[in-house]
C-alpha cells in the first residue's frame, strides 16, 4: 500500500464535525463589525520579509524564531504572514487609504508562526482583527474594546474573559524608563534566563513579556512603566479608564503588560481567560501611532486588536458544549423504489427553489425505509419526506416529523413548501 501523506505539524484540518461551529463564529464576527460600521480588508498571505522585520521588530519572538521565511524563485525573501496589522498598514499606504483619512477596517484569515504546537497554539492559526486609522483619542480605544466586549456577550462568554490594560506611553518616555528597568534587571541577572539576558541589552521591555515563571517571579516588583509616563499619555490613559468604567466594562491595570510586538505605544490591552490552560490570551491589541510612518507613510494614529479564533472556538466548545448546532440538514427526502427517484428530485428541487434558506438533503443509493430514516436521523433533520409510488401517482408527499413525536401527515405537492416552512420556521 502507498505511504499516506500527513498534514504539516501544527497545521490543522477543519473537519465537518467542527466546521459548522467555525461558520457560526465567523458569521457572528461579521455581524458585529458590520454593526460598528467597519469595512473588510483582505491582504495576501505572503509578504516581503522586510515588512515584518520593520514593523514587529527584529528582537521579538515572532521575528527571531517564529516566521516561515523562504526565498521564492526570483531570490526574494518572502514570509507567510505571522499577523495582520503590518499587512493592513502596508496596503493602506500603498493604496492611499490612510493619510488624512479615517478608516475602520477588519480582517479574518490564517496566520503562520513556527511555535511548539499545543492546545491553543498552532503553526497555522486564524485571527480575526480590527484596525482603525486616523483617530488619536481615547474614544476610539474605547470603541475597539467595546467591539471586542460585544463579541463575548453575543457568544455568552462575557463572564469567562477579563480585560487587562496598560499604557506604554510615548517613545521618549519609554526610552527614559528603559534605563530604570535595565538597572533593576541587572541587579537580578542571576534570575534571568538566556533569552532575557540577551534582551536586557537589545530590547529590555521584552523581558517583561517573558513566559518563564522564574523570570516572571524576578520582575513582579520591577519599576512600572505606567509610573513613568509622559503627561499626554497619562491623560490619555486616565481618560480611557474612566470611559471604560462609564461604559460598564470591568478592567484591571497590569503594569507588566507590554505585548510581544514592538510597534505599540500608549494603550495596550488583552482579554484573558482561565478556561483554556496556559494559552489564556484570547484577544490582544493596542495603539500603534508610529507604525504607518515607520513603514513609509505619513504619520497616522492607529489602534486595533487581533483575536485568536482557535482559542475562541475552544472556549465556546469548552464552556457550552450544547450550544453548537451539529445538524446539517433540515429536511431529508427519502425515495422508495427506483421509479420514485425522479419524483424525489422534483420535490427536492422545488423546495430548494421555494425555501432557499432550508437545508435539503436527498437520499441517494436506495435501500429500505428503515435504512433511509437512519441516515435522516444522522443529519439532524427535523423532518423526513416519504415518497413511494403511491405518493408519486397522487402527487402527494408524506411528512414525517423526526424530533418531537408528532404524527405524520400527507400533503399535496403544491402545499408542501408552505406546510414545511411552517413546521420548520424557515
Ligand atoms: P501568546 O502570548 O499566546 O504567544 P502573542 O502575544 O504572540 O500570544 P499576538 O501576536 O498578540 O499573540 O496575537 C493575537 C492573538 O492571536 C493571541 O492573543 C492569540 O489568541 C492568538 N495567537 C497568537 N499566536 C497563536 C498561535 N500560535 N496559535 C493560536 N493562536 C495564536
Ligand atoms: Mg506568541
Amino acid at each position: 500500500m502507498a505511504k499516506t501523506i500527513q498534514a504539516i505539524r501544527g497545521m490543522n484540518d477543519c473537519l465537518p464535525e467542527i466546521s459548522g461551529t467555525w461558520q457560526q463564529v465567523e458569521s457572528v464576527l461579521r455581524q458585529v463589525v458590520a454593526s460598528y460600521g467597519y469595512q473588510e480588508i483582505r491582504t495576501p498571505i505572503v509578504e516581503s520579509t522586510d515588512l515584518f522585520k520593520r514593523s514587529i521588530g527584529e528582537v521579538t519572538d515572532i521575528v527571531e524564531k517564529e516566521m516561515y521565511t523562504f526565498e521564492d524563485r526570483n531570490g526574494d525573501s518572502l514570509t507567510l504572514r505571522p499577523e495582520g496589522t503590518a499587512s493592513c498598514v502596508r496596503a493602506g499606504n500603498e493604496h492611499g487609504l490612510l493619510y488624512n483619512q479615517q478608516q475602520r477596517l477588519w480582517y479574518m484569515g490564517p496566520m503562520f508562526r513556527h511555535e511548539r504546537p499545543q492546545k491553543g497554539r498552532y503553526r497555522q492559526f486564524h485571527q480575526f482583527g480590527v484596525e482603525t486609522f486616523g483617530l488619536d483619542g481615547p474614544d476610539i480605544d474605547l470603541e475597539v474594546i467595546l467591539l471586542s466586549a460585544r463579541i463575548w456577550k453575543l457568544f455568552g462568554i462575557e463572564k469567562h474573559v477579563k480585560l487587562q490594560i496598560n499604557s506604554l506611553g510615548s517613545n521618549e518616555a519609554r526610552q527614559a524608563y528603559r534605563e530604570t528597568l535595565v538597572s533593576y534587571l541587572k541587579a537580578r541577572a542571576d534570575q534571568l534566563d538566556e533569552d532575557s539576558l540577551r534582551r536586557l541589552e537589545s530590547n529590555p521591555l521584552r523581558v517583561l513579556d517573558s513566559k518563564n515563571p522564574q523570570v516572571q517571579a524576578a520582575i513582579v516588583d520591577a519599576p512600572a512603566l505606567i509610573d513613568h509616563l509622559d503627561e499626554e499619555s497619562k491623560a490619555h490613559f486616565d481618560a480611557l479608564c474612566s470611559r471604560l468604567s462609564a461604559a460598564g466594562i470591568e478592567f484591571e491595570v497590569n503594569p507588566n503588560l507590554v505585548r510581544g510586538l514592538d510597534y505599540y505605544n500608549r494603550t495596550v490591552f488583552e482579554w484573558v481567560t482561565d478556561s483554556l490552560g496556559a494559552q489564556g490570551t484570547v484577544c490582544a491589541g493596542g495603539r500603534y501611532d508610529g507604525l504607518v510612518e515607520q513603514l513609509g507613510g505619513k504619520a497616522t494614529p492607529a489602534v486595533g486588536f487581533a483575536m485568536g479564533m482557535e482559542r475562541l472556538v475552544l472556549l465556546l466548545t469548552t464552556l457550552h458544549e450544547d450550544a453548537v448546532d451539529s445538524s446539517f440538514a433540515d429536511i431529508y427526502v427519502t425515495a422508495l423504489g427506483d421509479d420514485t427517484q425522479a419524483y424525489a428530485v422534483e420535490v427536492s428541487e422545488s423546495l430548494r427553489q421555494l425555501l432557499p434558506n432550508a437545508r435539503i438533503l436527498m437520499h441517494c443509493g436506495g435501500g429500505n425505509l428503515k435504512k433511509q430514516l437512519k441516515r435522516a436521523d444522522k443529519t439532524g433533520a427535523g423532518i423526513a419526506l416519504l415518497l413511494g409510488s403511491q405518493e408519486m401517482q397522487s402527487r402527494e408527499v408524506v411528512i414525517k416529523p423526526l424530533r418531537d413525536g408528532q404524527e405524520q401527515s400527507t400533503v399535496s405537492f403544491d402545499a408542501l413548501a408552505e406546510t414545511v416552512a411552517d413546521l420548520l420556521n424557515v
